[in-house]
Formats: C-alpha cells, structure tokens, sequence
C-alpha cells in the first residue's frame, strides 16, 4: 500500500505515525507551514486523511483533494469532520468508539474525587508545609451524590456504572430517552441539573448541543452542584461558567475540555474549586495504542475491499 498517499493532519500515537509512514506514502501538514504548498504538489495522490477534534477535516480541505476516499479520526468524537460534506462527496469516515470510554469514565470519576475531595489543594497544602502549622479544611463527600448525566451514550453510560460503585443515585438527559435504562431521565438539562448534585457532560457535540450548558442550567445546578466536561469545551457557555463561579453561583467545576484550547480563562487560574486538565480523557498508553490499532485496521479494511471496523453511519438522520 507504500503507493497510497496519506495526510496526517493531526498529532498522533509516534507508534501510529511509524505505522502509517511504513505502509503508505505519508504526508504530514506539519511538515508545510503553507497548507497551499502541500496541496499544489500532492493533492492527487491524497486518497486518505487522518485528523482528530483539533486538527480535523473541515469542508476546505476535502474540496481540495480530489481523489480523498476515506476520513479516519484518531477519537470518538467526530465535530472536527465536516460530514455533511463527506456524505455530499462520498467520502468514508470512521472513529474510534469503545476503545476510550474506560479511560475517559475514569477520568471524570477522577475529576469528580478531585474536585470535591481537594486532592491537588491537599497536595499543595502537604508539599508546601502548610500541614505543620495545622489541619487542612473539611471538604464534601462523593459517596451518595446525586450525578446526573448529559448524554447517556458509551461514555455516559460508564460514568454512571461507576458512580453506581459510590452508591449515587443517576438521573440523565440525553437525545432519546432510554427505557432499558434504570436511571431516572430528565426531559431537559435544566431539570436534571435542578435535580442533581454533580452534573456531568459526556455527549457529542453538534450544533444542537453547542452551550447545552448556559445560565439557566449553571444556575439550576447551584452554590452547592458542581460542573464536570469531559465532552468538549463548546458544550459550555465558558464565559457564563467563569462568572458563576467567580461570583460563587456554582459550587466548583472539573473540566478536561475548554472552549478555545489550549487556552484557558486566567480568571479560573486563582480559584480553588477548579480542577484543569489540558484534554488528557483517552490519554492512556493502553488506550492510545488501541485508537491507533483502530485506525490503521479502518484503512487496511478500506484499501483492501473489507468491511470497515468502525464506520460512521452518514444517513442525514446522524450527522
Ligand atoms: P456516543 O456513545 O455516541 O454518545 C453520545 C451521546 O450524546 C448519546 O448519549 C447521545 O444521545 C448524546 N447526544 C447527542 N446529541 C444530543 C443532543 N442533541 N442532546 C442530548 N444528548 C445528545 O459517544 P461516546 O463514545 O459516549 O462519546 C461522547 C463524547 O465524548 C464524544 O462525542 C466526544 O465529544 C467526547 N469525548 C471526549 C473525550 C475527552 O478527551 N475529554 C474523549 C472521548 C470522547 P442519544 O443516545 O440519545 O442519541
């Protein structure tokens, strides 16, 4: 397949990239501070693009390679890729669902325990001497929370079994209402996060779910709820959110995803009842390597004639 030519438009696993680089002929956009250059010499050859959330496959790109077969994103989430022109053009695009969601539903019950236990207060507080001089503060409890979910989905769905461990009660919101589902559902965000403790953001983003999390539903969670996205960043109205916690209108939130990333509010860098990750959810050894497995087993099965492992379904019912 040396003859296939490949646009890695993304930073990936250096597993995956030695992998693509062995087994088709491999361009990589960081290779061409000019997106133009790169086109004007190889455009044709392009038959296949591997992009993520940040670095996608937005409409000018696929307009500009002709002969581009098939879009594979290095992630679950498929907002980078513009699928209604990939349904338009034909073009193929697969993901890589299931291999995340442990690593990403530990991370946020990670988030959850951080944020409501203190844990990197607490370790600033021993590393800095502080403990000498006194007890630090007492803090709230996980156990027994209320955790109502925004989309019950695969990741959605492994938080709550998680959370079910700490014996919280689960409510969600979602899409569909599920009836196979034992967890209480919520016709909408706002009255499930009236009625929870810890409100968790884990659906897909698409321009119905663009700042599902606003005002309203900041301030039906509260002084004492707290705000977990381990979705993305768009989810949130992020200036809403700074304000209602630098005014102490929501009692604290635990975020892995930002609206502008890797940009951060400066305003939340002083607060405690923070916690900030830089977008780490599949960002496991374990996990990456099965993403990158996903991806190069997509490509062999499109090149090869075979069915595609994890194909996104571009029906207008989905995008
Ligand atoms: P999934 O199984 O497809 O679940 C997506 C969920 O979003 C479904 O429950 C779906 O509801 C819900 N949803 C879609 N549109 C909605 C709407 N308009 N209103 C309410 N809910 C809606 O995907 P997944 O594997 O769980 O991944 C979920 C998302 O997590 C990804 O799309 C990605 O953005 C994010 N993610 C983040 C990280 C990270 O690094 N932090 C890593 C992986 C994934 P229905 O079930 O009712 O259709």
């Amino acid at each position: 397949m040396g003859s296939i030519g490949l646009l890695l438009v993304c930073k990936v696993l250096p597993y995956l990239e030695q992998e693509l680089d062995y087994h088709y002929t491999l361009f990589r956009m960081s290779d061409y501070p000019q997106m133009a250059q790169l086109l004007s010499h190889h455009a044709a050859s392009i038959r296949a693009v591997v992009c993520n959330t940040r670095a996608g496959a937005d409409a000018k790109l696929i307009e500009a390679l002709p002969n581009l077969e098939i879009v594979l994103n290095y992630g679950v989430g498929v907002d980078g890729v513009d699928l209604n022109k990939c349904r338009e053009k034909g073009i193929r695009v697969t993901n890589t669902p299931d291999v995340l969601t442990d690593s990403v539903a530990d991370l946020a019950i990670g988030l959850i325990l951080t944020l409501l236990r203190r844990i990197c207060e607490c370790d600033r507080y021993v590393r800095s001497g502080q403990w000498k001089k006194g007890e630090y503060k007492l803090t709230s409890k996980f156990s027994g929370k209320t955790v109502g979910i925004v989309g019950l989905g695969r990741i959605g769905l492994a938080i709550a079994k998680r959370a079910e461990g700490f014996n919280c009660p689960i409510c969600y919101y979602s899409r569909t209402e599920k009836p196979e589902s034992k967890y209480k559902y919520y016709p909408s965000v706002v009255e499930l996060a009236s009625n929870c403790d810890i409100l968790v953001v884990a659906c897909s983003l698409t321009e119905e779910t663009y700042h599902i999390i606003n005002r309203k539903v900041i301030d039906a969670l509260g002084p004492s709820g707290f705000l977990i996205n381990i979705g993305r960043g768009k989810h949130v109205d992020e200036a809403e959110l700074v304000s209602a916690l630098v005014e102490g209108r929501l009692g604290g939130a635990g975020l892995d995803v930002f609206e502008n990333e890797p940009h951060v509010p400066q305003e939340l860098f002083g607060l405690e009842n923070v916690v900030l990750l830089p977008h780490v959810g599949p960002g496991t050894v374990e996990t990456r390597i099965a993403m990158a497995d996903l991806v190069l087993g997509n490509l062999e099965a499109h090149f090869h004639g075979k069915p595609l492992l994890t194909p996104i379904c571009l029906t207008s019912d989905v995008v």
